[in-house]
């Protein structure tokens, strides 16, 4: 009987961790998720590899690599910037994000949804070490270090699954491309600058 129920605790769990569809986390109905309670995760002292071309680099703490979190609608992140690092514009589609600043100054910012009279407005602030500043769900925001120094924060964010849309990558880099048609009317871009574009982000075959 006992293993019966841990037997249906465990689907329950993965039936959660594997539900891609909800907008949001469902609200728990236990305490933790018994098949996974390791509430341990080393290791986040430890910078990500910001040698690449936008000098950024995030370590995502979530049910994949703590267990102890599945069923808990929260995840973390550490995000570590080389002096001048992006990370690009981008959305969580199921996470608001609490972003605090360690070391470093920050410009960071998020776009509205479209506004009444067809506009988005932008929303920025040069953060420093202790700032605190909140990204609401699903907007497109950004992360900028503007110091000569390596720059560190942490994130909260509001799911166990935040997801992330990469703006530039999805766009532009889709697998398949969308259309040039598509894309050169939507940008109003010359055809040319839109094929520029897709060969810089493309990662198809
Ligand atoms: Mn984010």
């Amino acid at each position: 009987m006992a293993f019966l129920k841990l037997l249906l605790s465990t689907i329950a769990c993965m039936a959660i961790l594997v539900s891609l569809a909800y907008a949001t986390d469902p609200s728990q109905l236990q305490d933790f998720c018994v098949a996974t309670s390791d509430p341990t995760k080393a290791g986040l002292d430890v910078p990500a590899n910001t040698n690449n071309r936008l000098g950024s680099g995030v370590t995502l703490v979530n049910p994949m690599n703590l267990a102890g979190l599945n069923t808990l609608g929260i995840s973390v992140a550490r995000l570590d910037f080389a002096p001048y690092g992006l990370i690009s514009p981008h959305t969580h589609p199921r996470a608001t994000e609490v972003f605090t600043v360690m070391e470093g100054t920050i410009y960071v910012g998020f776009v509205t949804s479209n506004q009444a009279n067809g506009g988005n407005k932008l929303f920025t602030k040069v953060l420093n070490k202790g700032d605190v500043f909140v990204f609401p769900q699903g907007l497109i925001h950004f992360q900028l270090n503007i110091g000569k120094t390596p720059a560190v924060a942490f994130s909260g964010l509001s799911s166990q699954n935040p997801g992330v849309v990469t703006i530039p990558n999805a766009v532009f880099g889709s697998d398949p491309l969308i259309s040039v048609d598509v894309l050169s009317k939507a940008f109003q871009l010359d055809v040319g600058l839109v094929k520029y574009l897709q060969s810089k982000f493309s990662t198809g075959s």
